[in-house]
């Protein structure tokens, strides 16, 4: 029986070093770029331990649980951490960082996350990259919920690591994902005596065996069908055009936003400024004591296939978030989700006007 998963021919270096180069010019970049093996969480694992060691003094920011994640990664590498965490319904200011690497002069590692799928706030990384740029410190990005979501120009905006990922905005694989490297990080990662080597989280081995042999062999049997897959959703993109595909999960942020003010009864945008609001993903607050982890449960109950979800941890009772990315970053999905919104509400004793939250979303795409 054959079947398209199956019996494939093997990828060869050459197709993949073209993917490679398509990602490249997704990101605006001449810089490396390397495709990893795995979910996001290698390449943003092995830019900490490949860049951060004793000697390191991280400016760690904290927007969101991913920001948590890579201080405790900083600190199991030797590092020390200046952590700087903001409100999650907020972004951090460029002057924020700025006072933070005044005081400490020595910081030469600055980590960020773009945009926050799971606390829908996105950070002002290009103005931010003039602070650390100006300091001189290592800037590393995750940059998984705002590519393609939103402008995304690491290396114009001197960002050093930049990690993104294909199961978000891109509306491809989770299996595979990819990072830029700035010469100064492969000087400064080549430097440290820590960072991994003759490991699966190396940079270094995939810089030796396979960008500086000329991509002319793959050190091992790549993840082929996560490839193709990614393949196939770099070309939709490039097809559909990158700036059609931001600017419609911009529309559908801010139609989801327009729709949650207008709609009110229980529900109100949890990021407080528009600016701060990822095109990703809109997160909306619970008031009146409603339970945000009910309220998702009732309105899935009978629609059902909404990007609807609670939040994680200690905001599932009062936060919703509306994954509209991808191929759900439609009219149809934000009016079906506020729908279904408004309809919870109604059981759960709140009174929302769920007409004029329609038509307040409707409005925006216009
Ligand atoms: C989604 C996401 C990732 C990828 O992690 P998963 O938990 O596997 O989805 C990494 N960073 C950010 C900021 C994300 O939003």
């Amino acid at each position: 029986m054959s079947h398209p998963f199956l019996d494939l021919p093997p990828m060869s270096a050459a197709q993949f070093a073209a993917i490679e180069q398509r990602v490249a010019r997704l990101l605006g970049t001449r810089q490396d770029v390397l495709i990893m093996q795995g979910e996001a969480l290698l390449p943003l694992e092995g830019c900490i331990r490949a860049a951060a060691g004793p000697d390191t003094t991280a400016l760690n920011v904290i927007t969101g649980p991913y920001g948590q994640t890579f201080g405790g990664w900083l600190r199991d590498c030797g590092a020390e951490v200046v952590d700087l965490a903001v409100p999650f319904d907020s972004a951090v200011r460029p002057e924020q960082i700025a006072e933070a690497l005044a005081a400490r002069p020595e910081i030469d590692f600055v980590s960020l996350v773009h945009a926050e799928a799971a606390t829908g706030n996105t950070n002002p990384v290009a103005e931010i990259g003039e602070a650390v740029r100006a300091h001189g410190a290592l800037f590393m990005v995750d940059a998984v919920a705002s590519v393609a979501a939103e402008p995304l120009l690491p290396e114009e905006w001197g960002v050093d690591l930049c990690v993104i990922g294909g199961q978000k905005a891109m509306g491809g694989p989770a299996g595979v994902s990819a990072v830029s490297v700035s010469e100064r990080a492969w000087e400064r990662i080549a430097a440290n005596e820590r960072a991994p080597r003759r490991s699966y989280l190396s940079l270094l081995d995939w810089k030796e065996r396979w960008i500086d042999a000329g991509r002319a062999a793959l050190p091992h049997a790549p993840a082929q069908l996560e490839m193709l897959a990614l393949d196939a959703c770099l070309e939709r993109i490039e097809t559909d055009g990158l700036a059609t595909v931001t600017a419609r999960h911009a529309r559908a942020a801010a139609a989801c936003r327009a729709g949650a003010l207008a709609m009110g009864g229980g529900l109100e945008p949890f990021v407080h400024d528009s600016a701060a609001a990822a095109p990703v993903a809109t997160t909306l607050r619970t008031t009146g004591g409603i339970d945000a982890a009910a309220l998702v449960a009732r309105a899935l109950a009978p629609a059902g296939g909404l990007p609807l979800a609670a939040g994680g941890g200690a905001l599932a009772g009062e936060m919703v978030r509306v994954n509209h990315y991808g191929p759900l970053a439609t009219p149809e999905v934000v009016d079906a989700s506020l729908s279904a919104l408004g309809g919870a509400l109604i059981a759960l004793g709140g009174a929302p006007e769920v007409t004029a939250a329609r038509r307040a979303a409707a409005a925006v795409w216009g």
